[in-house]
């Protein structure tokens, strides 16, 4: 692809700009996603960190849900940082009753999975594909639980009590981070899935 590629952020809810400028330190034309239409011309798609519920409920109401799913479902890259981890699974533990993923990945997730005493914590963590060790903060944070066959880890916990646990997968063209990179002012992640837009356009 010689034009850059145009990425959404479904900006219903979370930290929406903050995606927006690592998109574009990526080398991608970043543009916010709110409405159906705007799902059109788009290469790829980030699913922001917030509040899951929050944004699943906006999704029906704004009528983008089910135009979106079908966009993943025919192979629309997507990247999700934490809620947007979430929104990629295919099944939640610990999710209110109601809840509903946009699903895509062969994944369980449990979410606030650190525990109510460990809102937020950082480490450092190898990440598969970025070399260097990439800052991982955690807020509120989901693991995934269980992946199916078909899904590459990327990344685990490396300290304390979660050690061990995933936090970074890849199934196709979706990737999904229990952390934010999009706080950290390094871009290498998106750059990373910018990478994997170019590649299948
Ligand atoms: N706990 C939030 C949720 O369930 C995710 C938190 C985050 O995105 N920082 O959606």
């Amino acid at each position: 692809m010689s034009k850059d590629p145009t990425i959404g952020v479904l900006a219903l809810q979370g930290d929406v700009r903050e995606h927006l400028v690592a998109l574009a330190e990526s080398g991608a034309t970043a543009r916010p996603v709110r409405r159906p239409e705007e799902l059109e011309g788009l290469d790829g798609i980030v699913l922001p960190g917030g509040e899951s519920t929050t944004i699943d409920k906006l999704s029906r109401i704004f009528g983008v849900r089910e135009p979106l799913i079908e966009l993943l479902r025919s192979g629309l890259p997507a990247y999700g940082s934490c809620a947007g981890m979430i929104l990629l699974a295919d099944r939640v533990l610990d999710g209110r009753p109601d809840q509903q993923t946009f699903g895509g990945i062969d994944m369980t997730v449990r979410r606030n999975a650190f525990g109510r005493q460990v809102d937020s914590f950082e480490e450092d963590v190898a990440l598969e594909g970025v070399e260097g060790d990439v800052r991982a903060v955690y807020i509120r944070a989901p693991w995934a639980e269980e992946v199916g066959e078909g899904v590459e880890v990327l990344a685990r916990v490396e300290h304390g009590p979660a050690a061990g646990k995933i936090v970074a997968v890849r199934q196709g063209a979706l990737l999904a981070t229990s952390f934010h990179p999009e706080v950290t002012g390094d871009a290498r992640v998106h750059e990373l899935f910018v990478e994997g837009v170019r590649e299948r356009s």
